[in-house]
């Protein structure tokens, strides 16, 4: 008999992206300062990293890592400011969170068991009315001992009663495998946000290269056009630290001098933000220094080109 229902554009959308059988998502990692955040970001991904162009990044997110499988693509990504909101930057930026709340696929709020239990009313309280999976991770259970971890975690039990808690160490690695795959079990069916082959060349130069771009384009406005075109021929990696050395290319002697500013303030401002950045990145401490050259015409010059990365 012929079926005259009307189709389910919802349903019929599930199906289609479910029959690709790949999942993807946002996961965003939220916590006070030194809960162990990177730690656990780190750990989930291994040594597979995956580092996007800081084009793609939205003021909403900060992508800390993409995690890519042949299944699965796991953006991991936080909110600045989004606890204990101290000052009026943070409180603006708490407001722009609140979307970011709502953007995310999955939320992980961790926590710190050798720490006694804090936190902010308010904050608990939207946390509380997401319709998103919780996961409450209580971390360092190292430090800890099978008496104060059940006491915490029935606390907590009160505090997010919609949170699946789950207790690990993010330094040892325990549980954490399994928070991986808790995590892509709740991934919803999508094809993947960014492309998985985007970048196997010197990920780190590249990813580099763009946050200083990206600092240079914020900075300046309109006053420098885009012939802006950012090198790093340096990036040594030493246990502490990390030494770069990047060249900006502008066009014309104006643009080079706009670029440093007066007594190279512009140039110095720019790069402590782009050095900041990727301390955050990285998680070790950056040596950075930046020069400007100037590039006749590099857009129209192959051998420059091919030094920027566009065959
Ligand atoms: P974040 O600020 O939340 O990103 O915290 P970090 O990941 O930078 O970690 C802060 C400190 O806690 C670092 O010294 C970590 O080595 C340490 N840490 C993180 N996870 C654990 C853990 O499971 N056990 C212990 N003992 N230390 C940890
Ligand atoms: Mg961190």
């Amino acid at each position: 008999m012929f079926d005259n229902r009307p189709i389910n554009f919802v349903e019929y959308f599930n199906f289609l992206s479910k029959s690709n059988n790949h999942k993807a998502g946002y996961v965003s990692v939220i916590g006070n300062p030194n809960v162990g955040k990177s730690t656990l970001i780190n750990k989930l991904m291994g040594h597979r990293l995956s580092i996007v162009s800081a084009k793609a990044q939205t003021t909403r997110h900060r992508i800390l890592g993409i995690l890519n499988h042949p299944n699965y693509q796991i953006i991991f990504s936080d909110t600045p400011g989004l606890i204990n909101p101290k000052y009026d930057l943070q409180k603006k930026m708490m407001a722009s969170a609140k979307e970011t709340l709502l953007d995310t696929d999955i939320m992980i709020y961790m926590v710190d068991c050798s720490k006694s239990v804090t936190y902010d009313e308010s904050f608990i309280s939207r946390l509380n009315s997401l319709n998103i999976p919780l996961l409450l991770l209580v971390n360092k259970i190292d430090l800890s001992n099978q008496t104060i971890l059940e006491d915490i975690v029935i606390t907590w039990e009160g505090i997010l009663p919609k949170a699946k808690i789950y207790s690990i160490s993010a330094l040892t690695g325990f549980y954490c495998n399994q928070i991986l795959q808790n995590i892509v079990e709740l991934l919803p069916y999508s094809s993947a946000y960014f492309p998985k082959d985007q970048i196997t060349d010197r990920p780190e130069r590249f990813f580099v290269n763009e946050t200083i771009r990206k600092h240079i384009l914020n900075y300046y406005h309109r006053e420098i056009p885009y012939a802006v075109e950012v090198f790093t021929e340096e990036f040594s990696e030493e246990p502490d630290i990390i030494r770069l050395r990047s060249i900006v290319y502008v066009e014309r002697e104006s643009q080079k001098g706009i670029i440093i500013g007066h007594k190279g303030k512009a140039l110095t401002t720019v790069g402590s933000k782009a050095r900041r950045d990727l301390e955050r990145f990285f998680d070790k401490k950056i040596f950075l220094k930046i020069s400007v050259k100037i590039a006749k015409n590099w857009r129209k010059d192959p051998t420059m080109l091919n030094k920027f990365g566009y065959n």
